[in-house]
């Protein structure tokens, strides 16, 4: 233990999503019969085109290009940004955690607009940075405070992390708010994994800035959380050294060939990507209807609500003893709240019953 780097010696871990089969698994059911709306994947699964592609490549035997040069030329023409603007990862998890190599010395600050991702802080601090919170406002829908953002800086403050839409509120972040925490200095990086779901995108101002990032995944839109397919867009020299830094490998061949054939197919997926947003609307006005939840507006794919009465925690239990699967959160600025992802027609209709159906066994415990 005394040979561990002092400040990874108790990290809290990340709080990742248990696996389907865990879950069915343990309520002793099939792996069909489980209604998964934790984690904010897609209930339709990759394009058909995904899975004929990955059956036909004959390469899995080769390593992959260190260049990803068909990847990123392909997002290129998708965000019409070049390609040396483009890198892809292991997710876009692993560009958050590329970026905070690339500029965290040993107690660097990043910023974290809590509640938010747990990434940042998570890759911030395992590259040995600091962490500063500053806290959403709750009572303006969870915009991010800017003052307190700019007030916060200071020489040591090296990346300022956003989600917009922000996972788990769920709403967006303004272009004034934007242009005044590019003002402030460090890097701004601004993590669209929902950006397909929102119809809004930052990607075209980072041409125009120095020192803005913008993040995308296939996890959720193109419905690739398990083959892990991400991308930075970047200031060109921002890119080459992280493409410098990063592990040659990083960006497998089945991943490559999902994201190629996901593109190919997008017009199949951006169709999923309305008809999820139709079913979230639709959701939305069904979690008003039930009486001791207040939902939040939401510009991605999931919806979070307070809980007016009774426990979140339990809600998630006694969800769960029904197969239904959600998030809960106990934490400042998120004391008593659920968050739910949105699935098929029938997942939401599982889920209304269910949440109607429990309602007076809540107020009573
Ligand atoms: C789901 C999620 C991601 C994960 O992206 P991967 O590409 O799967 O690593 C990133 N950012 C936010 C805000 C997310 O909610």
């Amino acid at each position: 233990m005394r040979l561990v780097r002092r400040a990874l010696r108790h990290l809290e871990p990340y709080e990742p999503v248990e696996p389907v089969e865990v879950l069915a698994g343990r309520l002793g059911v099939p792996r069909d019969r489980i209604v998964k709306l934790d984690g904010n994947e897609n209930p339709y699964g990759p394009s058909p085109r995904v899975l004929e592609a990955l059956a036909r490549a004959d390469s899995y035997h080769i390593y992959p290009d260190p260049a990803q040069r068909a990847v990123r030329r392909a997002l290129a023409a998708y965000t019409g940004l070049p390609e040396e603007m483009i890198v892809a990862g292991n997710g876009s998890d692993e560009i958050i955690d590329l970026l905070c190599r690339l500029f965290l010395e040993p107690d660097d600050a990043v910023i974290d607009c809590v509640p938010t991702f747990g990434m940042y802080a998570f890759s911030a601090q395992v590259c040995g940075g600091c962490v500063a919170n500053v806290p959403r406002l709750p009572d303006q829908g969870y915009r991010v405070d800017v003052g307190a953002v700019a007030e916060r800086v200071d020489g040591r403050t090296k990346i300022i992390f956003l989600a917009s839409p922000n996972n788990p509120t769920g709403n967006l972040l303004s272009r004034e708010e934007l242009d005044a925490l590019l003002s402030l200095g460090p890097l701004v990086v601004v993590d669209e994994a929902y950006g397909e779901f929102a119809g809004e995108t930052f990607l075209p101002l980072v041409r125009e800035r120095e020192n803005l990032v913008v993040l995308r995944t296939f996890s959720k839109w193109a419905g690739l959380a398990g083959i892990r397919a991400g991308y930075g867009v970047m200031p060109p020299r921002i890119a080459s050294l992280v493409m410098a830094i990063k592990p040659p490998y990083n960006l497998t061949v089945p991943a490559e060939v999902a994201i190629l054939a996901s593109l190919a197919d997008r017009e199949l997926l951006l169709e999923r990507v309305r008809r999820l947003v139709a079913e979230r609307e639709r959701l939305f006005e069904a979690l008003r209807g039930v009486p001791y939840l207040e939902p939040l507006p939401s510009r991605a794919n999931f919806v979070l609500c307070r809980v007016l009465r009774g426990d979140a925690r339990l809600l998630r239990d006694r969800l769960q003893e029904r197969g239904i699967f959600v998030r809960y959160f106990r934490r400042p600025l998120l004391e008593n709240f659920i968050r739910v992802s949105v699935g098929r027609p029938q997942d939401t209709d599982a889920l209304v019953a269910a949440l109607h159906d429990l309602g007076g066994e809540l107020e009573h415990a």
